[in-house]
Order: structure tokens, then C-alpha cells, then sequence
């Protein structure tokens, strides 16, 4: 893909983040409960993998699974211009010689802490369908988090939860692709007080 690009969501969060700051917005970082919140007009649940733990959520309809990736150090002098997407992809970091080697979709887990061993096993066997060089990487680390989904569409879930309470969530492994799209949906929906203005697709 000519167009294609590699986003490092940290820096993209980050940007994200300044702009809301310079529109107006208040940005406080801090684990919080919907009774800490009750004093808000309208609440928007954007809580990724961790959204059982707020009680209107319990009634939707999604499944978690664990994702891992390995991040990696390029051992030999190659030239690579753009990173690759297969059966998982080979992402480069703009750290010279660094690259991130994704995913995993582990649908039972125990724990969501990364586990190298365990990540390997997942990862390893899908890079080598469509990398050439996977098992020269130098493996430092992996990371993990866990990615909600709808187990009957795969498509996200936005709309309302009760009369103040919204929620955009169960993007799966597409936010990127999902959530500037849907966010714009979202906040009209919340302007016009009406869930009705969200594609039926997507609504909850
Ligand atoms: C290994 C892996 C690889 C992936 N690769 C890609 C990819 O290549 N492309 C792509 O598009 N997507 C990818 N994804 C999926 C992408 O990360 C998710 O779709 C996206 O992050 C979902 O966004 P979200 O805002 O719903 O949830 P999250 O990104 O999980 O954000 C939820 C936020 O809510 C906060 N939160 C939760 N509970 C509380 C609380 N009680 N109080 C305060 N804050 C709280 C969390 O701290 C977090 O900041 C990948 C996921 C994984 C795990």
C-alpha cells in the first residue's frame, strides 16, 4: 500500500490529547467509578478491555481476548522502507533497527500480564508464513492488553447505555481504523440527544 502508514499510538495519543487540551477540554488521569462521576450530565464509557467492571455494560454482548506483540532488535544492516501485514504484521519503530512483530488472539487466558514464552508460541509460527527472517530477530520484550469485541459482527458498539450514559467501545483490533469515525458519530448522537443518528450496524 503507497499510502500506507505505521502510527506510533503513543505519540498519536499523545498528539490527540493537545488538541483536546487547546479545544478546551480537561484531562484528568485517574482511575474512576461511574458513582465518583454521578455529578456529570453525560458520561462516555471508553474503557476498552476493562468494561465489565461498570455495571451498564454487563448487558452487552462482547468477548475479550488477550493480544500480545513482540518487540524486537533488527540484527543485520537490511533496508526495510514500510512494514508488513500478513497472517500478523511486522511493524518498524522509528528507532532505527527496532520493530514490533504482532499479534496474538488468546481467547482464554488466565492473565493479562504479557508472557514472552507464551507470546513467542502464538507469534513466532504466523511470522514465519510471511517474513523470511522472523527467527534472526533478537527478541527484548512484549507487551499486553486485552481487546473487546463483538463475538456476532466483529463490528464495534457505540450508542447509549441509560439516559446520561454513553459508550464507544469494542473496536477489536480495528481501533485505529474505528475510532475517529465513530467518535464524530458518537458526540452528534450526544448533541442531538438521539442514539437514532448512529448507523444501525454499530448501535447498541
Ligand atoms: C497486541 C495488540 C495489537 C493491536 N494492534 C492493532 C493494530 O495494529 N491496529 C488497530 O487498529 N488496533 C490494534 N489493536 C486494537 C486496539 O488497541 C484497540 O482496538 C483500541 O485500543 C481500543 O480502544 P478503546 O479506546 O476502546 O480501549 P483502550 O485503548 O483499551 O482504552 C481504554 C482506556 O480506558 C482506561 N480505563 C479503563 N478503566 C478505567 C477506569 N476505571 N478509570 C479510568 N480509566 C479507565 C484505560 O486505562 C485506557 O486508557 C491491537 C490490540 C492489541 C492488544
Amino acid at each position: 500500500m503507497r499510502l500506507g502508514m505505521t502510527i506510533n499510538t503513543k505519540l498519536y495519543l499523545q498528539g490527540l490529547s493537545k488538541m483536546c487540551i487547546s479545544l478546551g477540554a480537561k484531562r484528568v488521569k485517574k482511575k474512576v467509578s461511574l458513582e465518583e462521576l454521578e455529578d456529570f450530565e453525560t458520561l462516555v464509557l471508553a474503557v476498552g478491555g476493562t468494561l465489565f467492571q461498570f455495571e451498564p455494560c454487563l448487558s452487552l454482548n462482547v468477548r475479550r481476548n488477550k493480544g500480545q506483540v513482540l518487540i524486537c532488535k533488527i540484527p543485520f544492516d537490511g533496508n526495510f522502507p514500510f512494514s508488513v501485514v500478513g497472517k500478523g504484521y511486522f511493524a518498524l519503530d522509528q528507532k532505527e533497527k527496532i520493530c514490533y512483530l504482532g499479534s496474538s488472539y488468546e481467547h482464554t487466558f488466565t492473565s493479562k500480564e504479557a508472557n514472552l514464552k507464551e507470546a513467542m508460541s502464538h507469534i513466532m509460527p504466523k511470522a514465519k508464513l510471511y517474513l523470511r527472517f522472523p527467527s534472526s530477530l533478537i527478541i527484548l520484550n512484549c507487551q499486553a492488553a486485552v481487546r473487546a469485541f463483538c463475538p456476532e459482527t466483529y463490528l464495534p458498539l457505540i450508542g447509549r447505555l441509560s439516559k446520561k450514559i454513553w459508550f464507544i467501545g469494542a473496536m477489536g483490533s480495528r481501533g485505529l481504523l474505528y475510532h475517529s469515525y465513530l467518535g464524530r458519530i458518537l458526540s452528534y448522537a450526544i448533541a442531538k440527544k438521539s442514539e437514532m443518528t448512529i448507523p444501525k450496524e454499530v448501535r447498541i
